[in-house]
């Protein structure tokens, strides 16, 4: 055996990763660890290079822990890591979990939706994980997690419908209107009405059902990660250098007691939404709009 490489039962199917050589790593990601993490990333980040970024991160991060945490909770663990780092990377472009995108009309009707209500439905429709898990994994309340769901299956729908009449496929002057006001941009708010006009009208209304049937379907069916894409990503992390690696270690923070990544700061959510809940909740929450606007000023 070469120098202190310690092989451990098991270590042939374990993936060991970041700075392995010389010392021993017991919290390596598995190859179904690796599998999960690519396919939370894509269906959350919807974006190669952003779903790449967060991917090396998240495993970087999750090998250099010292040792897993228990086998009921690692899988959750794994995820949570998942989640922060492609949350972390699209912040990074301007895009906080709870913004909702404007989209092209021939956009993907899950690329209109937020990338909190993207990562629910991922693990509450894809992975069918209970609400107390998800909520441990976002890092919110079961009965957040539970709410999230329901606003992401919405809003699925909701995509569903307006997107669709928003190509024009129905006879009707009024859909006609609302799909012209946002020159081939649609907002969540133009979705929305698109949906409220299909519910009312007797020509569009059809599109709302088959919505309603489609929308979860399509998201089911789509591929998990194929053998080849993880074996890319494990071999794009073995070319990693130490700094690097340091680094990003460095840069994830301590890590939680039950090995999930540091607590979320306030400051580091839409600083827009605070302002207008700040806004809504009048005089008593000067104090959110105080914090909307330093978030902003920095
Ligand atoms: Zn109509």
């Amino acid at each position: 055996m070469r120098t202190g490489v310690v092989e451990g039962p098991g270590s042939t199917d374990r993936f060991r990763a970041a700075g392995t050589v010389g010392r021993v790593t017991t919290a390596a990601p598995t190859r179904e660890d690796v599998a999960a993490v690519v396919d939370l990333a894509l269906l959350t980040a919807l974006d190669p290079a952003i779903s790449a970024a967060a991917i090396r991160d998240a495993l970087i991060v999750l090998a250099s822990r010292p040792a897993p945490a228990p086998p009921t909770v690692e899988p959750l663990v794994v995820l949570a890591h998942a989640r922060a780092e492609v949350w972390r990377q699209l912040r990074a472009r301007g895009i906080h979990p709870d913004s909702a995108p404007d989209v092209r009309v021939d956009a993907e009707a899950l690329s209109s939706l937020t990338p909190a209500e993207r990562t629910t439905l991922y693990l509450m429709t894809r992975r069918a994980l209970p609400a107390h898990d998800v909520g441990f994994i976002l890092d919110v309340s079961t009965r957040e997690a539970r709410r999230l769901h329901r606003r992401a299956q919405v809003a699925l729908v909701r995509a569903v419908t307006g997107l669709a009449l928003a190509m024009d496929l129905t006879p009707c002057l009024i859909r006609d209107e609302l799909a012209a006001r946002g020159a081939g941009m649609l907002s969540r708010r133009d979705i929305d009405a698109l949906t409220m006009h299909a519910a009312e009208c007797r020509i569009c209304v059809e599109w709302l059902r088959r919505a309603d049937h489609q929308a979860l379907a399509g998201y089911d069916s789509m591929a998990a990660p194929t053998d080849r894409e993880i074996d890319v990503v494990l071999a794009n992390l073995q070319q990693l250098g130490e700094e690097e690696r340091l680094r990003v270690v460095a840069r994830a923070g301590a890590l939680r007691r039950d090995g999930r990544p540091p607590r979320e700061s306030l400051l580091l959510g839409d600083p827009k939404r605070w302002m207008r809940r700040g806004i809504s909740l009048g005089v008593t929450s000067v104090v959110l709009v105080v914090v909307g606007v330093l978030a902003m000023a920095r």
